[in-house]
């Protein structure tokens, strides 16, 4: 895999892609190297490789699924936060497959099997997250 092919314009990032990235490790890289402290990204492209996950609010936990097979990414959408000074990214997909069935979740992992097209908009500010014990999530948290 080649090196990340992006351009900034402003506080908008445009970011390319390709075929065998895995998103979301991607994104964190780069947000992590571009210094993005809080921001929306927001994509769509086509991965067959995909696990993603839905949240248990009983359990407090993830049930999480593997997507195979050529599929669209309809829509990627989510947010970049801090938690300990590190970037947190939340993301979540909507998937249709070639028989037009939807599936979409929590996103834990996609790989690029054409291209993805990402949009990031960088917000001027920082919101971090904390453990929070009634619902087993990191939530925003405001200084
Ligand atoms: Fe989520």
């Amino acid at each position: 895999v080649d090196k990340l092919d992006y351009r900034r314009f402003k506080d908008k990032y445009i970011v390319r892609l390709q075929k065998g990235e895995e998103v979301v490790e991607t994104l964190e890289k780069f947000v992590k190297e571009e210094k993005i402290r809080l921001g929306r990204i927001t994509g769509i492209g086509a991965t067959d490789n995909a696990t993603v996950g839905f949240f248990d609010t009983k359990e407090k936990d993830y049930h999480s699924k593997k997507l195979t097979g050529d599929m669209e990414i309809l829509n990627l959408s989510g947010n970049i936060s801090e938690m300990e000074g590190e970037p947190y990214l939340h993301l979540h997909i909507t998937l249709e497959d070639a028989k037009g069935v939807l599936q979409g979740g929590h996103l834990n992992s996609a790989v690029i099997s054409a291209t993805g097209e990402i949009i990031i908009d960088v917000i001027d500010g920082v919101v971090g997250r904390n453990y929070d014990d009634e619902t087993g999530l990191n939530l925003f948290e405001f200084e």
